[in-house]
């Protein structure tokens, strides 16, 4: 088969892969249905991190069972599931508190590489979430969405306590930030304060329930959300960058009490002991476990009730995944869809 293989900087490939194989008698075998480009994607993609050799691409996807394992029991060949991004057991103790992205025989998918026809799923029975019947292709985004973006953006909105009658600013207006926007209207929040000074973003952010937005960012940002919070902050406060900025903005928007949930993938953030001993903020974030999320938001996808697969506004086929993350890369696309 032919996969994308991320080959240095900015060069990332279409070309040929070993087919993946049942290793484990506890793996699975998908034949994908849609994968996409995460924004995470883009840190090794513009060199941080960057691979020594080349690697697979992708840890987003969701497709129908090929072949499963001797030992699998809970899925079966023929039935559409959806995965997280990290394979996990789902029976250890931290898996049974929640905290499936931490299992302790947590794999990380992105090493097998789901911007592919075929993806090898370890773990299979604790991983995949199946269906109850086969979904129709227009659904495909939006399930698609909760394998990862919906999902990290639902524990991000869980982690900052949000709750009915609650104050949510949002800073981060990628798709993780979106549609912590859209986890927090699911959530009953009064008002949601979405940070972004993109317009098509900002468009989106209102569509999935934003009651604000605010352009400035940094202290000015910070500010902002103070005047119109009576001077005290956000109760909650969801962060989906990863920055020293982006994280400082954060936790100077909330309130003392408050929740801060982030999630942006920690690039370079170190925090200020003393400033943190004086906030007096809840901090909870981390990799989503977004196992634990999984059978509710496939629910309400397929009940009709949320269309996280919005976000997609770019769909490219499989082959052109180069222009997907060039698209990325450059904003101009906020999240690139890939049919397999
Ligand atoms: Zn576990």
């Amino acid at each position: 088969m032919k996969g994308a293989v991320l080959y240095g900087p900015r060069d990332v490939r279409f070309v040929e892969r070993e087919d993946p194989r049942i290793i484990e008698p506890t793996d699975a075998i998908l034949r994908i249905s849609a994968t996409c480009v995460c924004g995470s994607d883009l840190w090794p993609y513009r060199g941080i991190d960057a691979p020594r050799q080349p690697i697979p691409m992708g840890h987003e996807y969701c497709g129908v069972v090929e072949e499963i394992g001797s030992e699998v029991r809970n899925v079966r060949p023929g039935q559409f599931v959806v995965g997280s991004f990290f394979a996990s057991d789902n029976t250890c103790p931290i898996c049974r508190a929640g905290y499936q992205s931490r299992c302790v025989d947590a794999r990380i998918m992105g090493a097998e590489g789901a911007q592919a026809p075929f993806l090898r799923v370890p773990l299979a029975d604790g991983t995949l979430v199946p269906t109850p019947e086969l979904p129709p292709d227009d659904l495909l985004p939006s399930l698609l969405a909760t394998s990862d973006v919906l999902g990290t953006g639902w524990f991000a909105a869980d982690a900052a306590a949000v709750a009915p009658g609650k104050t949510v600013a949002v800073v981060g207006d990628g798709a993780v930030g979106l549609l912590g926007v859209l986890s927090a209207k699911q959530m009953g929040a009064e008002r949601i304060i979405l940070m972004s000074r993109h317009e098509d973003r900002q468009k989106l952010g209102r569509e999935f329930g934003a009651t604000d937005i605010v352009t400035e960012r940094g202290d000015e940002g910070v500010a902002r959300i103070k005047d119109m919070t009576d001077g005290l902050g956000a109760h909650s406060v969801i962060e989906a960058v990863g920055t020293q900025q982006s994280m400082m903005q954060a936790i100077r928007s909330t309130r003392p009490g408050g929740h801060v949930g982030y999630v942006g993938v920690s690039h370079g953030v170190s925090l200020p002991g003393e400033e943190l001993f004086f906030a007096e903020v809840h901090l909870m974030g981390g990799p989503a476990p977004v196992r634990r999320y999984l059978p509710e938001l496939i629910g309400m996808v397929l009940d009709g009730k949320i269309n996280p697969g919005k976000v997609f506004d770019q769909t490219v086929p499989l082959e052109q995944v180069a222009e997907g993350y060039r698209a990325m890369d450059e904003r101009r696309a906020i999240k690139t869809l890939l049919t397999v």
